[in-house]
């Protein structure tokens, strides 16, 4: 397949942590004890899966894992070397990477400058001792303020905090605290995220047995209307249900996947979307790998999104930012939709969820609440069929 003249944004997937948070359900491995460094083997898989790849321009660049800021420098360095060799990357490219507090250090910081990165996204998750504790980081407070001294000093001027709230026995109080000591930090950019409980993970077996308890969902909403008030206030703006950014610190790699634009994934597990297919790799490094070394290729699954199913994904992603979705950009894109047709929808949902502009459909702060159930109504309508509606 070649490649030459698309555009996309390029994930990279490093899989490895120190050790597993208990929410966390991501593809992320515990790095393996052995005397070898397993960083070498899967940095050359990932320097083989991007060099069988045919070229094309990036337009944003993302490390992700699992924890990217545990690879060694010079395995970073031989990747982006081969990306450099395959790819044309502009000069201006956001090229973000995930750190996490407890692997930072200045001398990191100064060699991520060195490697063209210019975006640092700091899993910091909370400020109080006991939640960062109970969920497993492997972080602290003050070395979340740390990190960010440090890589402001390194000279990064575009720095990214997470945060989590409703964590089992947490009151307003502490997350208000949290939310101060964040913004002490000044951040370009915050990622706001309600603790979720999913399948299989450790939380959920504490909290079955009854080890743990969350919060109840009054207090949770009303973590939700503190960080808006607080976050809006500090000059702010949500751009996205969960991201908060500065003016113009909108994360543009984040953007492209809501805007339903192509992006290659590359790693272990990565998802890729081009050319309408969606494309998986094999989730675990050591079949990655593998697959790898013997020349076969590490995609596991590709499938041509059909019509309807690229529709409700532009509109369940483009309802999750501020500004939403322009119906008449969507009619170009989807011959047979109108506006009259998205006005019959979003006129079965409740009227203080949504407003309309012109052509133009977004969300208000209510309807971002509930907008999974603004998802599951869109998965049950069939929008080529006005009289369904
Ligand atoms: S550091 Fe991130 S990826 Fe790793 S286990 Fe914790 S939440 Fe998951």
């Amino acid at each position: 397949m070649n490649r030459h003249g698309e555009t996309f944004a390029l994930y990279l997937h490093i899989p490895y942590c120190r050790r597993r948070c208990s929410y966390c359900d991501f593809n992320a491995h515990v790095l393996p004890e052995s005397e070898t460094d397993p960083f070498l083997a899967y940095r050359e898989a990932l320097v083989d899966d991007i060099k069988q790849q045919a070229g094309g321009t990036v337009t944003s660049i993302f490390w992700g894992g699992g924890t990217p800021s545990l690879m060694p420098i010079p395995h970073l360095a031989e990747v982006v070397s081969a990306l450099h060799e395959t790819f044309q990357i502009p000069s201006s490219t956001e090229n973000t990477i995930e750190v996490n507090p407890g692997t930072a250090s200045l001398e990191k910081f100064l060699a991520y400058q060195e490697l063209g990165i210019n975006r640092i996204s700091i899993g910091a998750q909370s400020f109080q001792a006991e939640h960062l504790e109970l969920v497993g980081r492997i972080h602290t407070s003050p070395e979340i303020v740390g990190c960010v001294e440090a890589a402001r000093q390194a000279g990064f001027t575009n720095i990214s905090l997470d945060l989590i709230y409703g964590f089992p026995g947490q009151t307003q109080e502490q997350w208000s605290e949290t939310l101060r000591s964040a913004l002490k930090l000044s951040p370009q950019h915050l990622s706001v995220y309600q603790l979720t409980v999913e399948p299989s993970t450790r939380l959920e077996m504490q909290l079955a047995k009854g080890e743990l308890e969350l919060p109840p969902e009054d207090e949770v909403v009303a973590m939700d209307d503190l960080a808006v008030e607080v976050l809006t206030q500090a000059g702010y703006h949500r751009y996205e249900i969960s991201n908060w950014a500065l003016p113009g610190r909108e994360c543009a790699h984040n953007i492209c996947y809501w805007a339903d634009q192509q992006y290659l994934g590359l790693g272990c597990g990565a998802v890729s979307f081009l050319n309408g297919w969606r494309i998986e790799r094999v989730k675990a490094p050591s079949y990655y790998q593998r697959a790898l070394k013997s020349g076969r290729s590490p995609v596991v699954f590709a499938e041509r999104r059909g019509h309807d199913g690229a529709l409700k994904d532009h509109l369940m992603m483009g309802l999750r930012v501020a500004g939403g979705v322009d119906c008449r950009e969507l009619a170009r894109r989807y011959p047979g939709l109108t506006v009259d047709i998205m006005e019959a929808f979003f006129q079965r949902l409740p009227s203080h969820w949504w407003k309309r502009k012109d052509s133009r459909f977004e969300l208000t702060r209510a309807g971002w609440d509930f907008h999974s159930e603004v998802t599951m109504a869109l998965m049950d309508v069939c929008f080529f069929s006005p009289a369904t509606l």
